[in-house]
């Protein structure tokens, strides 16, 4: 093993030739290479194998998996993929499926926006490429809901081209390794991160790499309590060198918590049929279905008029349960609305952008967790009264 000079910062020296390796220094390649070589070793008995897209890794089942990893952990994925590729088997399949059908299988997953983007994708790739996938970064990286990184993670895993990723996990590991984007004066700019971590990238074994990498910073360069005493990387490692792991890589200051309040109503028919509105076609939910929503200082009988709603025949309790939550720098104050009709709905007609939908249907219209526990608490609160 070479014994490397520890630089409080890598970028400076390296970057500034120009970033590609054959510019890099012969001390410079030695560190970048042996970094590469302890990653592939530590891997053998310690990276992940036995992932279920692991198991005949296609474009389409890798593809998926890749959607559903970003941002959520690894066994939360697993309990979803088996049941999504059975209900979806490939491409065709996934381009057939309704939006609806698309949201139902991802309940509970979150960030739905990845199953719309899912979904449009699948049609694209059948419309525009007959069902095949493009098999490079760039032209996966036009496709809806695919960056650099998950795009190299696709062309890595299915074809093992050099292709480089640069995750959460990846970026705490080569922070933490190179004492950059630490401390105000290790700060680099995302290019720099960028070639960085191409640096690492085997040429000849991007995938298992790739996946090495990845597992690294997830069992071992972790968030908090890293196994340093027991890291292969650790006597080159800046950070740990310097005592200062903590501090790699920093903290992004959250932005201050801002207070909301919303309204949401359940409306139900006689036989506990509920109405749900689309929301729009952008922001966080976007095009899903949900409860209405009553708006700040409008009484609910006049919310029902404004949507064409009958006011007689109805049982109304206004701010009958009161729910707060955090998400991401809002506060959400939920006060909830229900309202009860005892005629059935077609008696009462279906406002615009909304339908009618049986309680015992409401799971497979892709609600997203908390709609659905609010329409459940509803009816529950009814049920009591
Ligand atoms: S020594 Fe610690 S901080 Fe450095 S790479 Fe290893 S686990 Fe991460």
């Amino acid at each position: 093993m070479p014994v490397l000079n520890i630089r409080h910062c890598f970028s400076l020296e390296v970057l500034e030739l120009e970033c590609g390796s054959k510019y890099f220094s012969p001390d410079k390649r030695r560190e970048l290479t042996w970094f590469t070589t302890q990653i592939l070793r530590w891997s053998k008995g310690n990276s992940r194998t036995d992932l279920p897209w692991q198991q005949h890794p296609s474009p389409y089942r890798v593809w998926v998996s890749e959607i559903m990893l970003q941002q959520t952990q690894v066994a939360t994925v697993v309990n979803y993929f088996d049941r999504f590729i059975e209900q979806f088997p490939d491409v065709f399949a996934l381009q057939r499926a309704s939006q609806e059908e698309v949201l139902a299988a991802w309940h509970g997953l979150g960030y739905y926006r990845r199953a719309l983007n899912l979904h449009r994708t699948a049609d694209l790739i059948v419309r525009e490429c007959s069902g095949k996938f493009p098999k490079t970064v760039s032209e996966l990286c036009s496709l809806p809901g695919i960056g650099r990184s998950t795009a190299s993670s696709i062309v890595a895993a299915v074809w093992n081209e050099p292709a480089t990723i640069l995750d959460a996990n990846v970026r705490r590991v080569l922070s933490r390794f190179h004492g950059v984007n630490g401390p105000d004066d290790t700060q680099i700019t995302e290019l720099e991160m960028w070639k960085l971590a191409e640096s690492h990238t085997s040429e000849k074994n991007a995938r298992n790499y790739n996946q090495a990498i990845m597992d690294f910073g997830a069992l071992w360069c972790k968030v908090s309590n890293p196994k340093c005493n027991e890291c292969p990387l650790g006597s080159n490692c800046v950070a740990y060198q310097t005592s200062q792991v903590s501090s790699f890589p920093a903290k992004k200051r959250s932005s201050p918590l801002q207070c909301k309040t919303i309204r949401p109503c359940v409306v139900f028919d006689q036989r506990f049929d509920c109405l749900l509105r689309q929301r729009e076609s952008s922001g966080t939910y976007a095009s899903m279905w949900d409860t209405l929503e009553v708006g700040n200082r409008v009484q609910p009988q006049a919310f029902l008029l404004q949507m064409n709603l009958p006011t007689d025949n109805v049982c109304l309790f206004d701010s009958v349960h009161t729910n707060r939550y955090q998400i991401s720098n809002q506060q959400v104050t939920e006060k909830l609305t229900v309202a009860k009709y005892n005629i059935p709905a077609k008696t009462l007609g279906t406002p615009w952008n909304t339908r009618w939908t049986p309680f015992q249907s409401l799971k497979n219209v892709g609600l997203s967790v908390r709609t659905m526990q609010r329409i459940q608490l509803a009816k529950s609160l009814l049920e009591t009264k």
